[in-house]
Parts: structure tokens; C-alpha cells; sequence
């Protein structure tokens, strides 16, 4: 088959971001495979049915403060109840206040019917049985009410929800010890590019440092991905298939780097289109312009640019959505507000830009936004020292200094927590 990465072909229009991405979107069909996961076990997985509460949270009234449970109608002046009993946490009163009683109540011990409020102990003086009340409280004061968190009956959490730290105590709270999740994706990471070298390795003349592993890989982690790092592959066209062979039979999603551009040992797309298909190459974006998506027999292909701040822009504003789809997740848009541009942020027309940038909100609430740096393809530091990215759309100049700009805040694969 032809190679269509050869430069002597004529110049293909780049296709628009969002039509990038919603083909993509539309080609991931979310995995099926349903496990029974502890809840420990169970952070940042796809919860893949809807709960339901089967009983209310808290289950009982309960005394938000540690002092004395009261009838609110003894309460229409400063007065003293005689002390009947005390109820601890863990503990039931079973018995019933009489009018002009009162019961020692600890935080989180049950509320007696025959009660309706909580005086707190520093506002009482207690003299043996005698409980003199210094502060009159309102039915309902301090009481914390059966179902306030959780009536019993409600969608606690939907299908599709990824589950964070506090989903998994709403679910302890709920009494549930195992939860059905959707199983995890599997990624095959590969850097192709003849100079690179691993960190730790001898410096030598005419190579560097290969950093994309260990940005993809990262996010991949993040999203809770398996991981199969297949490492620095050479640019030779051999290397590149046995290394898609074993990523294939492996992996739902095969993420490379390099090698998709239009130079002479740009061997990637030859390869993907001999195995599997080239879906569709060559974005309107910068950075990132030559990604590439497609698939092999048995799983998806995304080819990122072997710039590092291109494979890691592409990475996160198309791989990341993709594989959130294919986990069962639910879709999220990204998080953006205006801005005041702190500085120029200029480009020329034709092309959506993310320029790395740094945001934050003023005293009056207002947002603005400085650059963090150079904005090369290949200057990783304006990354590393950025909160997000400021959007600048494709056909546009970008903005002056004072204008408005749209910053999206870097996700929850990217940022720095
Ligand atoms: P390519 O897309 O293979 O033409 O690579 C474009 C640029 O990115 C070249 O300067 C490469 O040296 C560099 N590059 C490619 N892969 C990596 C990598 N994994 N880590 C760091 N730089 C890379
Ligand atoms: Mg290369």
C-alpha cells in the first residue's frame, strides 16, 4: 500500500478539532465487562449500575452536639428539667421523656421520639439531676434528621459515574461492601524515533531524552488505565510492526508517539494502514497538527506527534475523552472561564491553539491569565509551569493584552493535584 505520509503528496485540509473529536467519540464503544470490586479497591472505577439507598442516612435522629435532648415545648424561657438518663453513641433510650425532663445526649446518639431538640452543654449548668437550660433551643435544634443525607429509595450514584473518595464513603454509609464496576481499559504505550534515549542512560551525540513515555504513561495512570509500556522502538519499519503486533494482542488502545509526521523514517502510518486503517490524520490545531487516529485488528490506534507538548496536548484533549467513553464513564466538559489576558496572546488564522498559560482569580472575583513561556511543540517547561490552557480558535489572531480569552483549567489527568 501507498505510504500517504510521503511529503511529495499534495497538501490535505486539516480537519477541525471538534470533528476530530467527535468521530472519535462516536467510534469508542464503552467496554461491557462487569466486575463485583470492594470498595477499596473500587477508586476512580466506572460504577456500572445505578445504587439506590435501601434504608435512610442517617438511619435514626441523632444528636448533632453532645449535650441534652429536650422537649422544645419545656423551652419558652430559661428553665431547669430534671435528668432522667444518658444515651451515648451506639446506644438507644428507650424509655420516654415526660414534659419538664431531659436526657444526656452524646454527638450521634439517637434522638428519642419523645424528644425533638438538642441543648448544647455549654449552655447549661448542671447541678446533680438538676439541669438548669440557659439557652432556649427551637424544635428541631441540633438534631440531625433520619434521611437528611440519604432518603431511602434515592439514586445515590448513576451508572457511569467514576467513583471518587467520597462516592466510595456514601457507599460505606450505605452499608455496601462490594460495587459492580466495569473493568479497566488496557493502553499499550510505544516511542518510536531513532534518537531517543531512556533517562539514565549515557548522553551521546545526536540523541536526547525520550519524555513522552513518561507523560502519557502518567496521565494513563491517572485514568486509571493498565498500563503496557513497550518502551523506545527504532524507526525502522520492522521494529514498528513487531512492536503494534504485541501491542494489539494486548491492549484495547495502542498510543504511540513519533513517527507520524512527514519525515523520511516516519514509518508509523505506513504500518497502521498495512495492519489495520487510518481513520483520519492531520488536525487544525497546534500544537499536534499530525495525530493520527485509526485502528488495528483488535484495538484502537492513536498516534500522537513526537513533539513533547503536542503528544501531550493531543493526549489530553482527545485520548483522554476517548478513553473516558470507553471505560463506561460519563462525558465531561472541560472546566473554562474568561479571562483578562495579562499578555498578548497572538497566532496566525487557520489553526485551533492551546498556548500553555497560568490562571487566576482576582480579588473581585474576576479571572486572568499570563503565558507561562515559549510556545515551540517542543517546550515542555511553559507545560510543566502551566494550570491550563488558553484557547484561541482556529480562524481567529488570538487576543491583545486586556482582552478577553477562554482558559480551560488542565483535567484531572493532567493537573498538578
Ligand atoms: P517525530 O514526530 O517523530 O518527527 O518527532 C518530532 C520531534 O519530537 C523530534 O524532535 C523528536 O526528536 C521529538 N520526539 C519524538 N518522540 C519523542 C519522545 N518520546 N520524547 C521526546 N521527544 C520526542
Ligand atoms: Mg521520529
Amino acid at each position: 500500500m501507498a505510504c500517504d505520509c510521503d511529503q511529495h503528496t499534495p497538501k490535505q485540509p486539516l480537519m477541525p478539532f471538534n470533528e476530530a473529536l467527535n468521530t472519535m467519540l462516536e467510534k469508542a464503544t464503552p467496554v461491557t465487562d462487569v466486575n463485583e470490586t470492594s470498595l477499596l479497591d473500587a477508586l476512580d472505577l466506572v460504577l456500572a449500575e445505578d445504587l439506590h439507598a435501601t434504608f435512610n442516612v442517617p438511619p435514626h435522629d441523632n444528636s448533632a452536639m453532645d449535650g441534652y435532648a429536650v422537649k422544645s415545648i419545656d423551652m419558652n424561657a430559661p428553665c431547669t428539667l430534671e435528668l432522667v438518663g444518658t444515651v451515648l453513641a451506639g446506644q438507644n433510650f428507650t424509655g420516654e421523656l415526660q414534659s419538664g425532663q431531659c436526657l444526656r445526649i452524646m454527638t450521634g446518639a439517637p434522638v428519642p421520639a419523645s424528644a425533638d431538640a438538642v441543648v448544647m452543654q455549654e449552655n447549661v449548668s448542671a447541678n446533680g439531676t438538676q439541669i438548669q437550660i440557659n439557652e432556649v433551643v427551637t424544635k428541631g435544634a441540633n438534631v440531625r434528621n433520619a434521611g437528611e443525607d440519604i432518603a431511602e429509595g434515592a439514586l445515590v450514584l448513576s451508572k457511569g459515574v467514576k467513583l471518587n473518595p467520597s462516592d466510595l464513603g456514601l457507599l460505606a454509609s450505605l452499608g455496601l461492601e462490594r460495587v459492580k464496576t466495569f473493568r479497566k481499559i488496557k493502553a499499550a504505550v510505544i516511542s518510536t524515533g531513532d534518537e531517543l534515549i531512556a533517562p539514565g542512560d549515557e548522553r551521546a551525540p545526536g540523541k536526547i531524552y525520550e519524555s513522552n513515555r513518561f507523560v502519557i504513561i502518567s496521565m494513563l495512570k491517572r485514568l486509571n488505565v493498565e498500563v503496557i509500556d513497550l518502551g523506545i522502538i527504532e524507526d525502522t519499519e520492522s521494529a514498528i510492526r513487531s512492536a503494534f503486533e504485541r501491542a494489539m494482542s494486548e491492549a484495547d488502545i495502542v498510543v504511540s508517539s513519533g513517527g507520524v509526521s512527514v519525515g523520511d523514517a516516519d514509518y508509523v502510518k505506513k504500518i497502521i494502514s498495512e495492519m489495520g486503517e487510518i481513520g483520519f490524520w492531520k488536525l487544525a490545531i497546534k500544537p499536534g497538527k499530525p495525530f493520527a487516529f485509526g485502528h488495528l485488528p483488535n484495538s484502537y490506534f492513536m498516534g500522537l506527534p513526537g513533539n513533547p507538548v503536542s503528544a501531550t496536548v493531543t493526549f489530553n484533549q482527545l485520548v483522554v475523552p476517548f478513553i473516558r467513553k470507553l471505560s463506561g464513564a460519563k462525558s465531561q466538559t472541560p472546566r473554562s472561564v474568561l479571562a483578562t489576558a495579562d499578555n498578548n496572546f497572538k497566532k496566525r488564522p487557520g489553526r485551533l491553539e492551546f498556548q500553555r498559560a497560568w490562571g487566576y482569580i482576582n480579588e473581585d472575583g474576576s479571572w486572568s491569565v499570563s503565558v507561562t513561556g515559549g510556545q515551540g511543540s517542543g517546550i515542555l517547561s511553559s507545560m510543566s509551569a502551566a494550570n491550563g490552557f488558553v484557547i484561541l480558535a482556529a480562524d481567529g489572531t488570538g487576543a491583545e493584552q486586556g482582552e478577553q480569552v477562554e482558559f480551560q483549567f488542565f483535567d484531572a489527568s493532567i493537573a498538578r493535584l
